[in-house]
């Protein structure tokens, strides 16, 4: 008889990996470090980090029969509403009217993800941290909450368990696994924006808010109990602004007062906040290969990225996806080439979004506010709707389609350099809606053909 296929790692990906493959009739055993969580009762608190689902973990999670559970439990949101210094908003619709990205609580996501695996008979082990993993017999040690050890043999052992995940530490001591990892200089800070005092949303539920300052940018999501969960990007150090120059709580208040003031005026926990959250790192990790033997890693253990095209978990569950796509094909017998296939196919699309996130992150920043960069907006969401499928803007791609993430870049390059040529004109401001679009169009016909 086969032995037990192992999960390291109940989060996100760990979770609906192991839906998927106990769809498949597999005995799935899903192991984490970390206690029950699900008894917390995350569900009625409903106020914790949240994420945004689009398009890519929508379709994974359909494919497990699990959208409309999660659906419940979002918000839609239609595009941006950018906050200027002086409290002005606007809204630039992120797709076609009814696009949106969701919303949605990390905790009550994962949390229905694992129910939905116990339900489908995955056996889940809590306080089971990973100490060791030998890659070649498939064997997994393990150090339990009580002091005691316990090793487990797997017939495969995916590494699911995050950005530091120690099936891949395992795996640079036993194979030639190339790596690389880099924290930006920035890193973020969890703050709230809670109801109002009549119990409404303080701001427009409908749009995920930022206020971007340069070199430094809040941002809000909404919760389903009225709430905002915001959070503050910024340089930890080495900066005219930054972590490390805030240093009590009156710097908290002038420093919110001066750059995010309308924000200031909904957030009454501001201080308290700013001073009991950690500051956390962002971090970018790539490595390859993924796989040995018949053990591989999936979802951030295999490709972290920073969180700026929302696309992280996104992407993870588009591994799951494509993984159950490869085992439908070659069955569960030809895990080696089901890997491998993984892998070769998988990889040049993770170090694209891996790109792409590092690029979104200047555009929320910086750009967002530009009138310049809103006008070139404009002749996009002109350019999609008169040729909605020769002119795909980039985020749309990565964020409405399953067009490949390493298509969507190329593609978007090209874009890029004819809308270059479009600003150039220093009249742009007066003329863009009188363009020629058609010639603009070819552009990118002449450009693909060159
Ligand atoms: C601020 C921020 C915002 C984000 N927003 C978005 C967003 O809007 N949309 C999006 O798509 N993505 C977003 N992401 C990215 C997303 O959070 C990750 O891509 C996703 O959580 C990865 O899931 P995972 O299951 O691979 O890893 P994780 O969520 O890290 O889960 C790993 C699991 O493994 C367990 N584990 C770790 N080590 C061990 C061990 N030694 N033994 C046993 N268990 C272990 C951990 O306890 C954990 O449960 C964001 C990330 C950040 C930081």
């Amino acid at each position: 008889m086969n032995q037990p296929i192992s999960i390291l790692g109940a989060g996100l990906i760990g979770s609906l990996l192991g839906v998927y493959l106990k769809k498949r009739g597999l005995d799935v055993h899903i192991y984490d470090k970390r206690s029950d969580w699900r008894s917390q009762q995350v569900l009625s608190e409903g106020r914790s980090i949240n994420m945004a689902i689009s398009y890519r973990g929508w379709k994974a999670l359909q494919k497990a029969g699990l959208k409309e559970k999660v659906e419940a439990h979002t918000i839609p949101m239609y595009g941006r509403r950018i906050h200027d210094e002086h409290g002005v908003t606007y809204f630039q619709p992120y797709g076609k009217n009814d696009e949106a990205i969701y919303s949605v609580s990390r905790n009550i996501l994962n949390q229905v993800l694992l129910d939905e695996a116990e339900k489908e008979g995955v056996q889940l082990h809590f306080e089971h941290k990973v100490d060791h993993v030998d890659v070649s017999k498939n064997s997994i040690d393990f150090s339990l909450k009580d002091g005691q050890t316990k090793t487990c043999k797997s017939e495969v052992v995916f590494g699911a368990d995050g950005a530091f995940s120690s099936l891949r530490t395992a795996m640079q001591k036993q194979m030639r696994l190339n790596f690389r990892q880099e924290y930006i200089s920035h890193g973020y800070k969890e703050l709230t924006i809670p109801a109002t005092e009549d119990g409404a949303f303080a701001m427009d539920p409908n749009a995920l808010h930022i206020w971007p300052r340069g070199n430094f940018m809040l941002i809000a999501l909404p919760n389903q109990d009225k709430s905002f969960t915001c959070t503050l990007f910024m340089p930890f150090e080495d900066e005219k602004i930054s972590f490390d120059k805030i240093r009590d709580e009156q710097d908290v208040v002038t420093f919110f007062q001066t750059y995010f003031n309308d924000a200031y005026q909904l957030m009454p926990s501001l201080t308290a906040d700013f001073c009991q959250n950690q500051t956390s790192a962002l971090v970018n990790i790539e490595c390859y290969p993924w796989t040995v033997n018949h053990c591989t890693l999936i979802g951030d253990a295999a490709h972290a990225i920073v969180p700026f095209y929302g696309q992280g978990m996104n992407s993870g569950f588009e591994d799951c996806f494509i993984l159950d796509g490869l085992i439908e094909k070659y069955g569960t017998f030809s895990w080696d080439l089901v890997f491998e296939k993984f892998q070769k196919m998988r990889k040049p699309d993770t170090d694209a979004i891996c790109k792409l996130a590092m690029d979104n992150f200047k555009e929320m920043r910086d750009k967002v506010s530009d009138p310049r960069f809103l006008i070139r907006k404009k002749i996009e969401a002109k350019l999609h709707e008169l040729f909605p499928y020769d002119w795909v803007p980039l985020y749309s791609m990565v964020t409405f389609t399953d067009i490949k993430y390493s298509d969507a870049y190329a593609i978007g390059k090209v874009q890029e350099a004819v809308l270059d040529k479009v600003m150039s004109d220093p009249f742009i401001a007066q003329k863009w809606e009188n363009l020629d679009y058609h010639a603009i169009l070819d552009n990118v016909e002449t450009s693909r053909a060159v």
